[in-house]
């Protein structure tokens, strides 16, 4: 997504809405099946000599369940403020030098969806997740298995019941 300096710079401000794809988000994130087209709107104003955006993205993010692998979807949106230079010399960490032409915001997009999405996405607050011990998915079947840790003390009679055994 392009922002055009040069006519920004003549009219002063410039309002952008666009349908955008950012499919780095999903190869980057494995807990990130797929993300929808993004729905960008940006707010651009020129004040020598700073290009500031502020706007909003608005998605689906579709997640697979940190506990039980499940994909699921999950709108998400997020807010956009960035700034950029086009002198050179006021280049700063967060302010990135564009010149006179056109600026490529995806770089931003993309950095505004990553600060927003669910680092540990579950399906649902209370999902159980699938069993350690024989991998059936415990929100659509409970399993009989024993999942308490087993008592130091008891796990030391046990070895010494099979020293004995061995004997
Ligand atoms: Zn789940
Ligand atoms: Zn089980």
């Amino acid at each position: 997504m392009n922002i055009d300096v040069e006519r920004l710079k003549e009219e002063g401000e410039i309002d952008l809405a666009e349908i955008v794809s950012l499919p780095r988000i999903a190869r980057e994130v494995v807990d990130i099946e797929s993300v929808d087209d993004v729905s960008v709107r940006l707010h651009a104003t020129y004040h020598h000599p700073y290009v500031i955006v502020r706007g909003e993205l608005d998605t689906v993010v579709h997640y697979v369940c940190s506990r039980c692998l499940a994909e699921f979807a999950r709108p998400l949106s997020a807010p956009f403020h960035e700034r950029y230079t086009t002198d050179e010399h006021k280049v700063e960490d967060e302010v990135r030098f564009v010149g006179d032409e056109v600026v490529d915001v995806t770089p931003e997009l993309e950095q505004a969806i990553f600060l927003a999405i669910d680092n540990r996405p579950l399906c649902k607050e209370t999902c159980q997740g699938l069993c350690p011990v024989c991998g059936r998915d415990r929100n659509v079947e409970p399993c009989s298995c024993d999942l308490r840790p087993i008592d130091p003390r008891l796990e030391a009679l046990k070895g010494l019941l099979s020293d004995h055994g061995s004997e």
